[in-house]
């Protein structure tokens, strides 16, 4: 016989948990979209205050002891696995601290999401019955044909 339809009866002891996640995931995904209106650009990587040294023979940052140049705001970002790095201005970096932490708050509402939908799954997958996992509405028209 096929084992088709075997979540008919059996009303699910992990309900109510799976309605507390669902609720923790609908704050989290109203928070996240009202995070994500009121910002503008993100930006990764690392921002840092640097002193360098140019290397140039008889400049003061190869004195001894050095005088280094800087400190310059300097941007680092990984790209396809290379390191990339630019020097900003006070203004930019100043724009580009907001850009981080702009992404910063995103990223850890979307973390928190992830770690309740963890949980969420592990019920789900437990009791068999991940297809009726509740969504938000989603109009999602496919128009087939
Ligand atoms: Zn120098």
């Amino acid at each position: 016989m096929g084992n088709g339809k075997e979540l008919s009866s059996k009303r699910m002891t992990a309900a109510p948990k799976l309605e507390r996640y669902e609720s923790q995931l609908r704050r989290l995904a109203r928070q996240l979209a009202s995070e994500a209106g009121l910002i503008s650009f993100v930006a990764s990587g690392s921002l840092v205050r640097r002193y360098t040294s140019c290397g140039k023979a008889g400049c003061r940052c190869t004195a001894d002891p050095p005088e280094r140049h800087g400190p310059y705001w300097q941007w680092t970002k990984k790209v396809n696995g290379t390191t990339v790095t630019r020097r900003l201005s006070d203004e930019q970096a100043e724009l580009f601290q907001q850009w981080l932490g702009d992404r910063q708050r995103l990223q850890a509402t979307l973390s928190a999401m992830e770690a309740v939908s963890d949980k969420a799954a592990v019920l789900l997958l437990k009791e068999g019955r991940l297809k009726t996992a509740p969504r938000a509405r989603t109009a999602r028209s496919r128009a087939s044909g």
